[in-house]
């Protein structure tokens, strides 16, 4: 099981494969040297939800069932060494949270957070979780101030440049230097189907060089652009290069399949117990 669930995974130069407990996720390289830190990569399968949302759907805004969403998120809990995990009602929206204790869940609310796009903390033990399909999910990581962050990034996240904000919130709060900070752009949409016809309207005209063919755009490159912008090394900046309306029998895709689930990207640093 774990070595079949290893290669129906695309293969990707940042990405490594793994599997854990019959669940497949990646990690990424650099990210994956930080022996403190724990990253996983998950994609849509090794859960328990029936199609279209099959199978491991950590959204429970989809159509999906609760309980199922419920098996899974612990599933994707048990892969971690975290002792506490928290995630939000995403919004498209620039704002990211900065967790400064751990939160107290209600197994009984779905969403403890609402309209939150990203959150940073310093604290162990704290598994942060963004849920896409299509969107990227953005990892930072300074090993410096051992800070971490992650953010859900659409095309609307990415006009208001939350990439940007959440280095910016990290050196504000943390003073992280943004040359020490590490970044990994998970699986999402590429730019060989990042159409955009309404383009105009939508998108700012700082993002025309990242026009690859009409109407086509490529959203990873507007992240890395966006990241280097706020001062990280283009070297500290891992892409995954898996585009998930290309492989939507590994990854949820929202524009391939229109009601479909979303997969989960976390990131934390280990309870101190663990390295
Ligand atoms: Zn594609």
């Amino acid at each position: 099981m774990a070595t079949s669930a290893i290669t129906v995974l695309p293969g990707s130069e940042t990405l490594q494969p793994h599997v854990e407990n019959s669940i497949p996720y990646y990690t990424f390289h650099r990210l994956g040297e930080f022996l403190e830190l724990e990253h996983l990569v998950f994609t849509r399968l090794g859960g328990v939800s029936s199609p279209p949302f099959a199978s491991l759907n950590v959204s429970y805004d989809t159509g999906d069932e609760a309980g199922k969403v419920q098996e899974n998120m612990r599933r994707v809990r048990a892969a971690t060494d975290c002792s506490s995990l928290i995630y939000a009602r995403q919004s498209h929206s620039s704002n990211i949270v900065v967790l400064r204790e751990h939160p107290h869940l209600d197994p009984t609310i779905p969403y403890p957070l609402h309209g939150k796009d990203g959150f940073i903390t310093q604290l162990s033990g704290l598994l942060m979780m963004i849920k896409v399909a299509d969107c990227q999910a953005i990892l930072l990581y300074d090993p410096e101030k051992k800070v971490v962050a992650i953010i859900h990034a659409g095309w609307r996240g990415s006009v208001k440049n939350i990439a940007g904000n959440a280095v910016h919130l990290m050196r504000a709060h943390f003073g992280c230097d943004p040359q020490d900070i590490f970044a990994g752009i998970g699986p999402s949409l590429g730019p060989c189907c990042g159409e955009f016809r309404n383009w105009r309207q939508e998108l700012p005209p700082s993002f025309s060089r990242f026009q690859v063919q009409e109407n086509y755009y490529d959203f990873w490159a507007i992240s890395q652009y966006q990241l280097m912008g706020v001062g990280l090394l283009r070297e500290h900046i891992e892409v995954s290069g898996l585009c998930t309306k290309c492989h939507p029998e590994v990854f949820y895709s929202y524009r391939g399949e229109g009601e479909t689930g979303r997969f989960a990207v976390v990131i934390g640093i280990k309870d101190s117990l663990h390295f």
